[in-house]
């Protein structure tokens, strides 16, 4: 506790003497939406303010296995958005001790899979970053093109590594942190960050169109102390709970900036010589609820508060707009897609396969591979070929991985994944709006510009690594083997 309250002290005190510093600048006649974004504390669409939805995301953060699954659907199963629809959360997956059959039942219960590298290295390269995306694709059957965020682990990125996800054609970053002054609704990065300015990043002419910056919105607790990921850690938990409260309220009252919770559900398991997370489960339990109980509450994806900006309704058409829909398809019979297809109360009974890795098991509904997915080789060879890839003109729920065919032709399932990382004998530039005609520099001269970059902007980095950061890092050292 003391060491978390020392270190936001000079986060906050740094962040005070240095914001004057903010070079971000704006013109909202030029910047026009959908394509493009300013940093804005006023919600898009000129809806009256009551008519606004609160959007509220709650991220976790780095492997899924079934220890973390269970502290996740402690907090999120069963819980409803105002229009019905289960509330869907994002998580930020890493490659490494991921159990990919998880993620394809996350992601067929319309949760949103985002990207946070292979191995959860400071500073990834592009190899670490599409990776991942092909790591998910092949062994959780994940289209790629559905894989369109992206946290850096630890928090630490630069000028080089933003640059990067544009060129990788990301269509968002969550990363920087907001506190009450600069508690901007996600924007593009058309005009560079408008956030952490104390660092220097609005200064260093960054301009990258059309990716969006959803920022990480801090906690405040007393004494104007910001805490960001796993907010009660180490604190008090009624006293923290009230710090989540009041800080849901400056979004919920003022201009309904999106409110989040982040956090690494590896800190809430029961660990030998650590105290009892119970508490903290419990209350972060009814915080959730308490939000959920607000009016005009709504709990969800990145991607969906994204969707909602570039066509916003009022509060009261929320239900019918395309992105809030909860649609499960019935199959009738049973495929390996993440869903309960014949009713009978079991997800992908006696389909999905076992797999031992050197380093851990997994299930997945694919094929086994023979070694642990890295940076150098993220499809490994497979034991046996009894599974066949997700088509690219097959959404995963509809996808029978055991008869290699899609289970819906029609419309109403019409999809297509334009992404196009990995297609190129391993140079990945990336799908979606954001790829560019930009040259094909390698993964290793990716790579080598990254590490540039680090070392140019060590002090930067330094002041950037906030206790998400470290706490994240302390997770790592921690638990090692869940995180
Ligand atoms: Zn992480």
């Amino acid at each position: 506790m003391s060491l978390k309250f020392v270190l936001y002290s000079l986060f906050i005190l740094s962040t005070t003497l240095l914001r004057s510093q903010a070079a971000y600048t704006c013109d909202s006649t030029t910047c026009v939406h959908p394509q493009c974004f300013c940093a804005s504390t006023t919600p898009p669409g000129n809806i009256p303010i009551d008519q606004v939805p609160q959007f509220f995301v709650i991220s976790f953060d780095d492997a899924m296995q079934q220890q973390t699954m269970q502290i996740v659907n402690t907090l999120i199963k069963g819980k409803k958005n105002p229009n019905g629809c289960p509330i869907t959360a994002t998580y930020f997956l890493q490659t490494d001790y991921t159990d990919f059959g998880l993620v394809t039942d996350w992601y067929a219960a319309e949760h949103e899979i985002a990207d946070h590298t292979m191995t959860h290295p400071n500073l990834p390269g592009e190899a670490e970053i599409t990776g991942n995306i092909l790591a998910l694709h092949s062994l959780s059957g994940i289209p790629k093109s559905k894989i369109t965020g992206f946290r850096f682990p630890f928090r630490n990125y630069t000028t080089a590594s933003l640059q990067l996800l544009s060129k990788l054609g990301f269509v968002y970053d969550s990363t920087v942190s907001a506190g009450t002054a600069d508690m901007f609704w996600p924007y593009t990065l058309d005009n560079g960050v408008a956030n952490e300015c104390w660092s220097g990043i609005c200064d260093a002419g960054l301009k990258l169109p059309g990716i969006f910056e959803f920022p990480m919105y801090n906690i405040i607790g007393d004494n104007n102390v910001a805490y960001l990921m796993d907010p009660l850690l180490g604190i008090p938990v009624d006293q923290g709970k009230q710090w989540l409260i009041n800080s849901f309220n400056q979004h919920y009252k003022g201009g309904k900036a999106p409110f989040g919770l982040y956090l690494h559900p590896a800190q809430l398991l029961n660990q030998p010589g650590r105290p009892d997370p119970g508490p903290q489960i419990t209350a972060y339990n009814s915080f959730i609820q308490y939000v959920l109980s607000q009016p005009n509450v709504y709990a969800v994806t990145y991607s969906q508060v994204l969707a909602w900006m570039k066509n916003p309704v009022p509060v009261s058409q929320l239900a019918n707009h395309p992105a809030f829909k909860c649609t499960v398809p019935k199959l009738g019979t049973e495929i390996c897609n993440g869903l309960d297809d014949n009713g009978d109360g079991n997800i992908d009974e006696r389909l999905k396969q076992q797999c031992s890795l050197p380093t851990t098991t997994i299930t997945t509904c694919y094929n086994c591979p023979v070694d642990t997915p890295t940076p150098a080789n993220p499809v490994p060879k497979s034991a046996n070929q009894n599974r066949f890839e997700v088509s690219t003109t097959c959404d995963t729920i509809y996808w029978d991985p055991v008869a290699g065919k899609c289970l819906c032709q029609d419309q109403s399932c019409a999809f297509t994944d334009l992404s196009n990382v990995g297609n190129n004998s391993g140079n990945s530039t990336g799908g979606g709006s954001g790829g560019t005609n930009n040259s094909t520099s390698g993964g290793d001269g990716s790579s080598q510009a990254n590490s540039s970059a680090s070392d140019a902007e060590r002090m930067g980095i330094i002041s950037r690594i906030t206790i998400g950061g470290i706490i994240g890092t302390i997770t790592f050292l921690v638990l090692g083997v869940l995180v």
